[in-house]
């Protein structure tokens, strides 16, 4: 049995002696850049982190092997509100928290020196380092950083970075709907939020229908759909409330009312007044003047825009079913004393054209979807969909629409709110577009800040080049690539600093911090310096030394390893591959194009980003309150080698990655009969010629290292596993059984030092090993990656295989139906040489038609025509007997003569083989290409 622990001691001792994964600049080897996004210092690694990490850690090590001089660097981020809230929490004694530091087996005692957050940042740090070297990470530690004032080079960096990004008008102060915690007084960003992420603002406008002295208000995302209006909706089980706002009394949801306080409203409550009362009444209908009947809706939700929503059936599918849900029959309007007869008169209008939905969109879809009634969820939300998609995008406003009549939906819109809101119709309102939970477990909601600094990503050019630098992006997988474009569309000024929390102060204006989304955009190229830059006297590291390293430009500054760290960053510059979970794509590493195509000339632009699915646990997503979050360091006790492999077999591309005892269990036992193998057969002297089973091997190696190697290219890693480990381990078993343990030494050399390359990245620590017992004296780290030739790939020798394979399995069934229990004798007739002739034409001519007259016609070979003829018409009728690859006579006695041992020794008898021609045996003539005939006595 291997003992993983100390195999891996001793390799990460001689590595480090070896200073192997210290990447320095060398103009003669083509670079090769990768990183792992610097992770939050809010706790111990756990096994979500390690498989991200994993697939950048498994292509460093491949492209070290295939001649690239690689530099994999790694930071630790410190930046934000995470920390803040944690050391918080502590502060505060919240159980959950508390519970948090048990579970990462801290002592009370401990615990309480994280209620200050420079405690995290000097403790986690160091553990993440520790866990990385012990998992065997090809890491270069000395440009290993933290972020912060506390890095007082890094904090110069950022606010190099910031005073450029303002020179250049991508930060700007404005007014702006952010998402917000009303607890922390903070804007409330993805990586602060417990639910939620990926939620943002989303602009509704709010529209005022007269009745009485007061107005009642809905809020809707479609504004140009007015000239559709055929009622109001309320919920008469919900409570809404009267307020002043400005001069005017609205009538709305209360929290519609609370949310307004937020976006610079006065807002003074006055009265509550149930949703009942509204019902039967009419309101008119801003800009068009009419008269909209109040009618009852149970799916007007008070927390979603106010509460109350304007009916235009004819394109909003909830509109027209529940419409029909009240003229179905009169129980509803009888419940709330409603004229039934008013009801029935209500008539969808059309409004727009839009292509193949015809005059009604929102009728048709909900036919064509089958949605039965207004509770009918799944199918509304999908029928809204649609009509939008195409209503929105494609459509065109029809004659009822006024002076908008034939104008493109998408630009009637906007000129129709820009005159509702000129004429004091309508006001903007903005609402979450899902629910938000920040991490101190408030709710958050829209906030309108003024005096916030934000990055402005909703900039037109800059979206346009972020555009192009996708373009050329490679990306694994590809199809992540809309993702991208939509979050470059869609992406909205960014609030870029906070009051509180930890990280670097805006140079312009020190009341604020810079927060962590917007504070790693651009470290990668920090990387390429970090370890010269240190011996900088700090008051020499200026704006001056950041232009001229990264940008070329200014005076070259006097300060020490200026060249050093010019040279670095051109030489390593652009990184090559980016790795993260796919929850970055909608905002780092969006952001991180951003800032490269803003600040750096096209040939620094990002080459290639790749994603990765979750990493679950027992097939469950990671959670403490599930009791299966694993840290990295508990699941390296069981050996780094397997954890590592175990990592990487659980899943690749977006699936989910899972972890499971059984697979490591199984891994383990895997890995050490690998290393007895290679102990136990690399040695062996067997027979000096080659046969055909030797020559089938080769085979196999090279079409594996084919196969393992383009999965290795499209970071498939579980598939680069399968057939480079599994399937190459079955191999060698299959062909140890089939030479009777008696391999060809070179043959199987080869094959044992092929297995080793193909397996060192996921398994580097056993692989160093079991190279150095070959009597190696370099390290397999850097050797290099093998190269499949396609000459020894050849179809005919993997077929011999499975022509042996078949040849015992028909044995065995001709046995089994004589019911001769110990045979005397086993022949095989080789089918004679014009059969393969035969089986040859018709294959190929196959290919070109499926008239059987025409075929038979192809394929007679004179002086067995008749047999030709019957054989062909058989074959034809049934293509699936005919043989995957046709070899011939001499090739299928030659491989049957060698497998003779093997035969014998499955079925204990003795075995002759014969070519048909040479016998009299009426059996022989049924011998058939790829299927020798059986005699059995
Ligand atoms: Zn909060």
């Amino acid at each position: 049995m291997i003992d993983f622990k100390a195999v891996e001691k001793k390799w990460q001792k001689n590595w480090q002696e070896a200073r192997l994964f210290e990447a320095e600049v060398d103009q003669t080897k083509p670079k090769f850049f990768v990183t792992f996004p610097y992770p939050y210092m809010n706790g111990y690694s756990h096994i979500g982190h390690f498989y991200s990490a994993m697939r950048v850690e498994i292509l460093a090590r491949y492209k070290r092997m295939r001649g690239f001089n690689v530099l994999f660097p790694q930071a630790w981020h410190c930046t934000g509100s995470p920390i803040l809230a944690a050391a918080q929490r502590i502060k505060e004694q919240e159980p959950k928290q508390l519970q948090i530091m048990k579970d990462m087996g801290f002592t009370e005692e401990e615990t309480k020196k994280f209620s200050e957050p420079t405690h995290w940042i000097e403790f986690f740090p160091r553990e993440w380092k520790k866990d990385f070297q012990e998992a065997g990470m090809s890491i270069d530690f000395r440009r290993e950083f933290i972020t912060t004032n506390i890095n007082p080079y890094y904090d110069k960096f950022i606010q190099w970075q910031f005073r450029r990004l303002k020179e250049l008008g991508y930060i700007i102060q404005g007014k702006f709907p952010v998402v917000w915690c009303p607890k922390d007084n903070t804007p409330l960003q993805d990586h602060s939020r417990i639910e939620g992420e990926g939620e943002t603002t989303q602009e509704f406008t709010l529209l005022k229908f007269k009745t009485g002295p007061d107005y009642l208000v809905a809020a809707t995302l479609r504004p140009e759909t007015i000239f559709g209006q055929t009622n109001l909706w309320v919920n008469p089980d919900v409570t809404y409330v009267k307020a002043g706002v400005n001069n005017e009394t609205w009538i709305l949801s209360e929290a519609a009312a609370l949310k307004l306080k937020e976006q610079e409203r006065n807002i003074n409550i006055l009265t509550t007044l149930p949703g009942t009362s509204l019902l039967g009444k009419y309101a008119i209908a801003p800009f068009i003047n009419k008269q909209l009947l109040i009618l009852p809706s149970s799916f007007c939700d008070p927390d979603k825009g106010t509460g109350i929503v304007t009916s235009v059936p004819s394109d909003a599918p909830d509109d027209w079913i529940g419409l029909y849900d009240l003229q179905k029959d009169d129980s509803l309007a009888k419940k709330y004393t409603l004229d039934y007869k008013e009801i029935l008169e209500l008539k969808p209008v059309p409004i727009i054209t839009s292509q193949d939905l015809g005059e009604l969109p929102a009728e048709h879809v909900c036919k064509i979807l089958g949605v039965r009634n207004q509770h009918d969820r799944e199918k509304l939300e999908e029928a809204k969909h649609i009509v939008y998609k195409k209503g929105y995008y494609l459509g065109i406003m029809n004659n009822h629409c006024g002076k908008y009549a034939n104008m493109p939906v998408e630009r009637a819109r906007d000129l129709i709110i820009q005159e509702l809101t000129s004429q004091g119709h309508a006001e903007t309102f903005y609402d979450l577009t899902g629910r938000v939970i920040c991490r101190c477990l408030t709710a958050g909601t829209v906030k309108i800040v003024t005096d916030q600094w934000f990055i402005d990503y909703g900039n037109h050019h800059w979206k346009k080049q972020a555009h192009e630098a996708l373009k050329r992006l490679t990306l694994y997988p590809e199809k992540v690539r809309q993702q991208f474009e939509h979050t470059i569309d869609w992406l909205k000024p960014w609030a870029c600093t906070r009051e509180e929390g930890t990280g670097t102060r805006l140079p312009w204006d020190a009341k604020w911090l810079i927060e962590s989304l917007s504070d790693s955009t651009l470290y990668m190229a920090y990387y390429t310096i970090s370890h010269w830059i240190k011996d900088v006297p700090l008051e020499d590291v200026n704006d001056n030394l950041f232009d001229y390293v990264f940008l070329s430009r200014g005076k070259k500054p006097t300060v020490p390893n200026i060249d050093a760290m010019r040279d670095e960053f051109e030489y390593w510059y652009p990184v090559d591959l980016r790795n993260s979970g796919k929850d970055l794509v909608q905002n780092h590493l969006t952001f991180y194009l951003f800032n490269h195509v803003a600040l750096f000339p096209e040939k620094y632009w990002p080459r290639g980003i790749s994603v990765n699915g979750w990493g679950t646990v027992n097939g469950q997503k990671m959670a403490k309150s599930l009791g299966n979050f694993l840290l990295l360091r508990d699941a390296l006790k069981l050996g780094a080698d397997p954890a590592r492999i175990t990592r990487m077999t659980g899943g690749e591309g977006l699936d989910d990655a899972n972890w499971d005892y059984e697979t490591i269990e199984a891994v383990t036992t895997r890995l050490n009969q690998f290393s007895s193998f290679v102990e136990e057969w690399y040695a062996f002297k067997g027979p000096e010629e080659q046969r055909t089973i030797d020559l089938w091997l080769e085979a196999q190696i090279h079409t594996l290292i084919k196969e393992t190697t383009t999965a290795m290219e499209q970071t498939l890693f579980r598939t680069a596993l399968q057939h480079g480990f599994f399937t190459f381990q079955n191999v060698l078993k299959h062909y140890l059984k089939r030479t009777k343990n008696n391999p060809h030494k070179k043959t199987l050399q080869k094959a044992i030092e092929t297995q080793l390359s193909l397996l060192a990245p996921f398994a580097p620590h056993l692989c160093e090993e079991l190279w150095n017992k070959l009597g190696k004296d370099t390290f397999i780290s850097t050797e290099a990656w093998p190269t499949p030739e396609e000459t020894k790939i050849n179809q005919e020798l993997n077929y011999t295989e499975e022509f042996i394979t078949t040849a015992v399995e028909d044995i065995t069934s001709v046995l089994n139906l004589s019911k001769i229990e110990q045979p005397e004798k086993i022949t095989l007739f080789v089918s004679a040489p014009w059969k393969y002739t035969f089986i040859k034409t018709l294959k190929k001519n196959l290919e070109k038609t499926r008239n059987q007259t025409e075929l038979i016609k192809t394929c007679i070979i004179p002086g067995h025509e008749k047999e030709t003829a019957s054989l062909a018409s058989t074959l034809i009728k049934n293509p699936e007997k005919l043989p995957s690859v046709v070899l011939d006579e001499e090739m299928e006695e030659r491989i049957l003569r060698e497998s003779l041992s093997y035969l014998k020794a499955a079925f204990e008898t003795e075995i002759t083989i014969l070519k048909a021609e040479e016998s009299t045996e009426k059996k022989a003539s049924q011998a058939m290409p790829g299927k020798p005939a059986i005699l059995i006595v």
